[in-house]
């Protein structure tokens, strides 16, 4: 709503995304856990670590913004840079749910990407404060998916999963580290791997007001954290798809000026 009253983007920026095929979801997710979910069957202990009980709602819910990341890349193919307003289920293993995620929405966007020959080498760039742990147990040995997860260490989750490059980082960490450190990892990342698609998940549980956070980032540099990956995809012409990922500050307005301040550098640097 925010969006709409702040004139950045207009209702005829938003698009509803159709259910997702089982098929798709095979891409990133076991069969047996796919099946598992969408029949309300997964034991108590699964269902434990997803953290809510499963019902259709959420279910079909989580197939849908499945879905949202799957159109978005269509939308980044053409337009360069596209948001799924819901997203970033990084928690979400190939044949687990855990944290609230019972799909991982950019693994599958990664998957369909390579399997569908729309892109070699898709890098997933997860600044999350969290771990990005689901996306590194899909993607573990695949060559064409670099997953880059940059987190406090000693956050959630707490056995962590082995990334393409996990950049861990210690508690109240602030602005000019982060920014510096990021600034290095996102080159030599770019340089090295040379990736043709770029998945973006824009936590912002990074902000000093986060409760669940263990950073100290003030929001101007959440913002200049954006804009070091948009400029990086933008310079090397290379398609971005966003998902909002986890934002926890005490009052809302926070979360919510951070996932606009989000949409806005998007929208200034790819120049919509
Ligand atoms: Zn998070």
């Amino acid at each position: 709503m925010q969006l709409l009253y702040e004139g950045i983007v207009s209702q005829a920026n938003f698009f509803k995304p159709d259910m997702v095929a089982r098929d798709v979801l095979a891409l990133a997710h076991e069969r047996t856990y796919i099946e598992k979910v969408l029949n309300l069957q997964l034991d108590e202990k699964m269902t434990r670590r997803i953290g809510f009980p499963l019902n259709k709602a959420l279910v079909d819910r989580e197939c849908l913004l499945v879905s949202g990341t799957l159109n978005c890349c269509q939308f980044s193919l053409k337009y360069g840079v596209s948001f799924n307003i819901a997203g970033g289920t990084h928690h979400a293993g190939k044949d687990f749910g855990e944290g609230f995620c019972l799909f991982n929405d950019q693994a599958v966007g990664a998957a369909f990407l390579i399997a569908n020959k729309l892109a070699e080498r898709v890098l997933i760039v997860d600044l999350d404060v969290h771990q990005g742990n689901g996306t590194a147990h899909i993607f573990q040995g695949n060559e064409n998916v670099f997953t880059f997860s940059m987190h406090a260490e000693k956050n959630f989750p707490f056995r962590k999963e082995e990334s393409t490059l996990d950049v861990p980082l210690q508690d109240g960490v602030e602005d000019d580290e982060y920014l510096s450190v990021l600034e290095r990892n996102l080159k030599d990342i770019f340089d090295a791997f040379r990736p043709n698609f770029v998945f973006y998940q824009a936590g912002v549980d990074v902000l000093s007001t986060d409760k669940l956070g263990k950073l100290n980032l003030s929001e101007r540099a959440c913002s200049k954290r954006d804009e070091l990956v948009f400029l990086k995809c933008r310079d090397h012409n290379i398609p971005v798809q966003v998902s909002m990922g986890g934002g926890y500050s005490v009052k809302i307005k926070d979360i919510v000026n951070a996932h606009v301040a989000t949409f806005k550098t998007a929208i200034d640097i790819f120049a919509l």
